[in-house]
């Protein structure tokens, strides 16, 4: 096993360091365990693209850390500092995720060394369809083997390209739409994959809140209602969960935290309202308020608050900062924002991180969700809405009759209206949440040696990828 180190690691370090200590906590045959831990494969692939009239080279990768099942999934992130290390720590992550709330997929990740910032729409299609050609060309994107989806700098408009790209070089292939998720719906995407990891954080966050005793154990009580938020990054993630925590849970958002500067008001910040103001004017600079603008944005990390969610980058929280955090929770809305050395000094402080393998994996889950419907040609609910809308009738019918009373028009309506594709998805995500959850706080507070949730969640994520393997037949 291998103690918290005293310095920083890199991230694929980091989260392999997390697997020692989850490991450790299981009986895992040494090999089976170093294989798991390791990446299968990597593909990296440098490509020419002709841009306004010059030749440039791009370079991206594809990484496939299991593949215990199939296909292998996760985003493909477009972002200016990406690289392999970065690729294969988030392909691991990927496995683990999709093990723990059960997403039958392998795990995987690319990225592509880009600005996006830099290139005009008609560029970027270039440069996304030839990406998609190359991982075509090697089995890196299939609705079978390998199927990719959005991350940082990525969206629907990428995937649309990727899914186009992919059925003009399998043309006859009736299932193509299923070699990507994230696609807008006019293209066989789902309703609520965009909200969807945010929407999964806040039902792991509600989840938590459920139970008193966990709530203790970050010092807190009660529910979401009037808890003090800070949200880092004000991606789609971030301003997701932000929204949602604060329409329907009442949280109160008191910092919101952008890489070119944060926003602090006490008394809660209105998301959609900033969120607008940061998308037009590509930042937070100049917003009227209420509340202040702050220059140096990691300093808003630090400020008192409940829970404190990085919804952006990895490693925002390191040595260098962990033993300023004054948050009670951090919850994980980010791939690997907290690093190994960092995990080390929050537990000594007591506060406790609700893990990105969890807490973030509602984005994969709703791909799945998606994924199954490419499959299966037809949209859920169809079948079943208005049948279930006729029986609902019926009793309301059964139910006046037999004793002489109306029920109201409102609730009547409520109860009759069957389920939309939105709500099954919805319904769907929440449930795997709540199963997950409850699967990772029983590990922890069952087993001594386990000293975190993440440890708890990822010897679950590990026990599970070991059992696939042994009854495939890896060895006896
Ligand atoms: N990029 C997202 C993640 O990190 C989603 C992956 C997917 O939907 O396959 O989980």
């Amino acid at each position: 096993m291998t103690l918290p180190p005293d310095k920083e690691v890199s991230f694929k370090d980091s989260v392999n360091l997390s697997f020692d200590l989850a490991r450790a906590t299981l009986e895992i045959p040494d090999g089976m365990a170093q294989y798991i831990r390791n990446v299968n494969n990597v593909y990296q692939v440098r490509f020419p693209v002709k841009v306004k009239g010059q030749i440039e080279t791009f370079i991206g990768w594809r990484a496939v850390h299991s593949d215990h099942k199939l296909p292998a999934k996760g985003g493909i992130r477009f972002a200016p500092q990406v690289n392999q290390n970065e690729v294969e720590a988030l392909a691991a992550l990927m496995s683990y995720k999709c093990a723990l709330v059960d997403v039958p997929f392998g795990g995987s990740k690319g990225g592509l060394l880009i600005d996006p910032s830099k290139y005009d729409r008609e560029t970027m299609e270039k440069i996304t369809r030839r990406f998609a050609f190359e991982l075509i060309q090697k089995n890196y994107i299939g609705p079978g083997t390998n199927v990719p989806a959005p991350d940082m700098g990525t969206g629907q408009r990428e995937m649309a390209w990727m899914a186009s790209t992919y059925n003009s070089y399998r043309p006859g292939d009736i299932n193509h739409l299923a070699c990507v998720t994230g696609k807008p719906v006019s293209m066989g995407g789902i309703q609520g994959r965009v909200e969807a990891t945010g929407r999964g954080v806040v039902f792991g966050l509600r989840e938590f809140f459920r139970t008193p005793e966990d709530v203790k154990s970050a010092g807190l009580e009660g529910t979401l209602q009037g808890k003090k938020v800070i949200i880092q990054g004000l991606g789609n993630v971030g301003y997701h969960t932000s929204k949602i925590l604060q329409e329907e849970d009442g949280a109160k958002i008191i910092a919101v935290l952008e890489y070119n500067g944060g926003w602090w008001d006490p008394n809660g910040v209105n998301v959609e309202e900033i969120y607008r103001y940061k998308v037009a004017n590509k930042g937070l600079e100049g917003y009227p308020g209420p509340g202040k603008f702050v220059q140096d944005s990691t300093l808003l990390l630090e400020e008192e608050c409940d829970i404190l969610i990085p919804a952006a980058m990895e490693g925002v929280i390191h040595r260098g900062n962990a033993s300023r955090i004054k948050a009670k929770i951090i919850a994980e809305a980010a791939n690997g924002p907290v690093t190994f050395a960092a995990e080390a000094i929050l537990q000594e402080k007591g506060v406790v991180s609700i893990p990105d393998v969890y807490l973030n994996a509602g984005g994969v889950t709703v791909s799945y969700f998606e994924w199954i419907k490419n499959l299966s040609h037809i949209r859920f609910g169809r079948i079943q809405k208005r049948y279930d809308e006729g029986k609902y009738e019926q009793l309301i019918l059964a139910i006046e009759s037999s004793t002489g009373h109306a029920i109201p028009q409102a609730l009547k309506e409520q109860i009759c209206k069957g389920s939309e594709e939105i709500d099954l998805v919805r319904s769907g995500l929440d449930d795997t949440m709540r199963e997950a959850w409850k699967a990772i706080r029983e590990r922890f507070w069952t087993n001594d040696e386990i000293k975190s949730y993440r440890i708890a969640a990822m010897s679950i994520a590990i026990e599970k990828i070991h059992n696939s393997y042994r009854t495939m037949g890896v060895y006896p």
